[in-house]
């Protein structure tokens, strides 16, 4: 098996420190592995599209030495692939998913589905998308597309029963479906396929074997498992990672100035010192050594080492290494 990782990172804001950490972790596994490491641009939610997101993500893997290895021929070297690039990708799989029974159409107007979760809301509860339209006949179905009413296409998720998966880091995980699940949407009006949806898709035909991410994913990934399942896909190793964070309570915030690559090489902190450093946060080589090239930390680096507990992002630790440098 050859090992394929990939970042793919929604050009919603700029580079997260987590989000170079994400990257150049699924870089180092890759290629220690001797396998691909893949970058893909998840644009497909145009209304949280931020112009310039997207360069700013190539220049920062580019500047950090994480090199992704195949992509769409763009006229020079490979570009990533770009999921807004692949819209008619994924619409089958939807259709495939309707036909056995996990997906099924829905036509409520964002009106209707307004007025029935503030109903229930109003009355103490907490709205899910009621399965209405699951109801309707093929013909009925059939009737409506027709008739050209607006539709989406929903995920059919299980009520009942719970979802169990292995983490590398986090190890054994269990959700009640009841809780984890919900009938998303997978495919838009607009025909636009969800973040949710193209993410399964495209993983699994790029051929990732790992995926990495953070563990604000944990909580997803049993709906992701559901699709994987249901199209009859094996489903990936799952590596998420912890947080980065300030400290023990605090995250790093824009506000603060202290969450995106370019604070700190804005600061003048070298790419080479802040990549060493934050391979660090998260990961404990194990060794007194401190001092990593990003060759020695492909070899170095060791899943098995990854922390549960969030990364602590210390800057006077980072000042100090980049004096070093
Ligand atoms: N597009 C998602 C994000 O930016 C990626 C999640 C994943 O890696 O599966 O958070
Ligand atoms: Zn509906």
């Amino acid at each position: 098996m050859t090992v394929r990782t990939r970042f793919a990172p929604s050009p919603t804001g700029f580079m997260h420190l987590g989000g170079v950490r994400t990257a150049l972790y699924a870089y180092l596994f890759a290629k220690q592995n001797n396998g691909q490491f893949i970058l893909r641009i998840e644009d497909t939610d145009q209304e949280r599209f931020v112009p310039g997101a997207t360069e700013v993500i190539y220049d920062t893997l580019r500047a950090c030495g994480l090199n992704w290895d195949e992509g769409p021929d763009v006229g020079g070297p490979c570009g990533p692939y770009i999921q807004s690039q692949r819209k008619d990708t994924y619409l089958p799989y939807a259709k495939q998913l309707v036909e056995s029974g996990h997906a099924y159409y829905c036509f409520c107007s964002k009106e209707e589905i307004d007025a029935r979760k503030k109903a229930v809301e109003d009355a103490g509860g907490t709205w899910k998308y009621d399965k209405h339209c699951l109801s309707l006949t093929k013909e009925e179905v059939q009737q409506k597309l027709d008739a050209g009413i607006p539709w989406t296409i929903r995920m059919n998720a299980p009520t009942e029963g719970e979802t169990s998966y292995t983490d590398a880091v986090f190890g054994e995980m269990t959700f009640q479906n009841s809780e984890a699940m919900d009938d998303m949407v997978l495919i838009k009006q607009d025909g636009m396929p969800t973040y949710n949806f193209a993410n399964v898709i495209d993983d699994h035909l790029m051929g990732i074997t790992h995926v990495m991410r953070g563990m604000e994913y944990l909580s997803s990934t049993p709906r992701y498992n559901y699709l994987y399942t249901a199209l009859g896909w094996d489903i990936p190793t799952y590596i998420h990672l912890p947080t980065v964070m300030r400290d023990a309570t605090h995250k790093l915030s824009k506000r603060d100035g202290d969450a995106y690559y370019s604070d700190y090489i804005g600061k003048g902190f070298l790419t080479e010192a802040l990549i060493n450093y934050l391979a660090l946060v998260g990961w404990n080589p194990g060794t007194d050594q401190e001092f990593f090239t990003l060759p020695e930390l492909v070899d170095a680096f060791d899943i098995h080492r990854i922390n549960k507990s969030p990364g602590i992002f210390d800057v006077n630790k980072l000042e100090w290494m980049n004096t070093q440098y």
